[in-house]
């Protein structure tokens, strides 16, 4: 089942989510509607509190290459479930790259985030597993990590170019969450 999303100034995007105590039917379903909610919306990655579940959970569907060879096509990814995830040993080196949101439509800006990251997690097998993520892959983690902590890609962008977000994100906010909720 394909899922509402939940849109920039919904106060659930802010909020710290709790941890999944217990891998539930409630769970497994919510994980398979967000699979397909993503991937009707050709995203990335998805995080729970996008479709309304303050909780540790967000799945990544990362394109990759057909093979090894230089010029190798992108084919489309695997999904990926991340439960109660733990980031850790960020790299020094960063990279900028152009970022969008399902919740916050048609808006995108420039962020800066480490190249590679060490991430932990539980699987909907309830099995602990941990990944050295690098590139996009990482980026695409660290995006969706920040939503169950509140944080939304627009806060890491400091200064003029903040600002110039500003009235695209007044009018998200005015046509996707306050007309969109009253619809
Ligand atoms: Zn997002």
């Amino acid at each position: 089942m394909i899922l509402p999303l939940s849109y920039y100034g919904d106060p659930v995007l802010r909020k710290k989510a709790l941890p999944v105590e217990e891998i539930t039917d409630e769970i497994l379903q919510l994980a398979q509607d967000m699979i397909e909610t993503m991937e009707s919306q050709d995203g990335l990655g998805l995080a729970a509190p996008q479709v309304g579940h303050s909780i540790r959970l967000f799945i990544i569907c990362v394109p990759e290459k057909s093979s090894e060879e230089e010029d190798a096509e992108m084919v489309k990814g695997v999904p990926e479930v991340f439960i109660n995830p733990k980031l850790s040993s960020p790299s020094d080196e960063t990279g900028v790259f152009l970022e969008g949101c399902l919740s916050i439509p048609k808006v995108y800006g420039d962020v800066v985030r480490p190249m590679t990251i060490h991430v932990e997690a539980m699987n909907l097998e309830g099995e602990i597993f941990e990944r050295e993520l690098t590139d996009l892959e990482a980026r695409v983690v660290m995006h969706e990590n920040d939503h169950i902590n509140g944080v939304l890609f627009v806060d890491r962008i400091k200064g003029k170019e903040r600002k110039v977000l500003e009235p695209q994100l007044r009018e998200v906010k005015r046509e996707y969450y306050e007309q969109g909720a009253t619809s």
